[in-house]
């Protein structure tokens, strides 16, 4: 089947970070289903997904570990090459938000959203990363970033988030070079506003103010995500790297 050849993951053994919520959890069971293993790394535990992937007939367990520490992210990593002797696909997508201004905002904050988002993410790619080189595994990276990491969003300040997701698109690109003679892809993702709990936050009058500024007027549905996330770590991308695949409504483009 043309389909499986080209988007199948079969056999393929996929870290995604932060799958015990939101977008990771519904990216990983759309990789689930299209044959993947899958391993959720987060801080306080993923059961609900991995019970979603098991009950559908998929593969699936969860570690804990903080993307920002180096020692846990070694432990995971240590734990996966134990339990699935290796790591073909890794979605870097946990990551944090706060919405303040410039003069409001600690430096503890700045630091706390590099940290996750930026910083995590070069921890976690750099730990997997490894494990491929070493390996001989020609994987797949794909990295979240935003469409904060193109544009400057608009009523909400939020100047490090838009700081952490343009990183990782400069990151990504940096990687996706470093690595390309041992086979090894690093895109990355940039959805524009999503619904999921970290959006559920927000204060209605936000998403009001949101709504005229979407072209589709409407935010995406993390499902939307899962057939560009599919597409970047499957066959199907055999020759894309370094790219940053905007999935935003078109919000960017106006
Ligand atoms: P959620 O808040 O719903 O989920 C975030 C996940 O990240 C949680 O599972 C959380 O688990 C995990 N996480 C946070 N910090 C850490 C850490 N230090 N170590 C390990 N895991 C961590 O967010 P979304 O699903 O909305 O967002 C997911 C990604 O998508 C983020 O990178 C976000 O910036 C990006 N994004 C989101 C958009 C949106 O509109 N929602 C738009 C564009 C990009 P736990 O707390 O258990 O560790």
């Amino acid at each position: 089947m043309y389909l499986d050849e080209v988007f199948g993951l079969s056999g393929k053994t996929a870290v995604v970070t932060g799958a015990g919520r939101g977008i990771g959890q519904v990216v990983a069971c759309g990789l689930a289903k299209a044959g993947a293993e899958i391993v959720i790394i987060s801080r306080s535990g993923a059961e609900e997904t991995v019970d979603m992937i098991t009950k559908a007939g998929g593969k699936a367990y969860d570690l804990k570990a903080d993307v920002t520490k180096e020692d846990e992210v070694d432990a995971a990593v240590a734990e996966i090459m134990r339990r699935s002797g290796k790591i073909d696909i890794l979605f870097n997508n946990a990551g944090i938000c706060i919405h303040k201004g410039t003069l409001e905002a600690s430096i503890e904050e700045w630091r706390s959203v590099i940290d996750i988002n930026l910083t995590g993410e070069y921890i976690m790619a750099r730990a997997v990363g490894r494990t491929m080189i070493e390996k001989g595994i020609q994987g797949s990276i794909v990295n979240m970033a935003s469409m904060s990491g193109t544009i400057v969003n608009i009523p909400q300040w939020q100047a490090s988030y838009n700081a952490s997701k343009a990183g990782v698109i400069h990151l990504t690109k940096s990687l996706a070079a470093e690595w390309i003679g041992y086979g090894i892809r690093v895109n990355s993702l940039s959805p524009g506003y999503i619904a999921t709990p970290m959006s559920a936050d927000v204060p209605q009058e936000l998403k009001d103010a949101w709504e005229p500024l979407m072209p589709m007027h409407r935010m995406g549905k993390p499902e939307e995500l899962i057939p560009a996330v599919l597409y970047l770590v499957s066959p199907a991308a055999g020759y894309t790297t370094g790219a940053d695949v905007i999935v935003d409504g078109g919000y960017t483009c106006i």
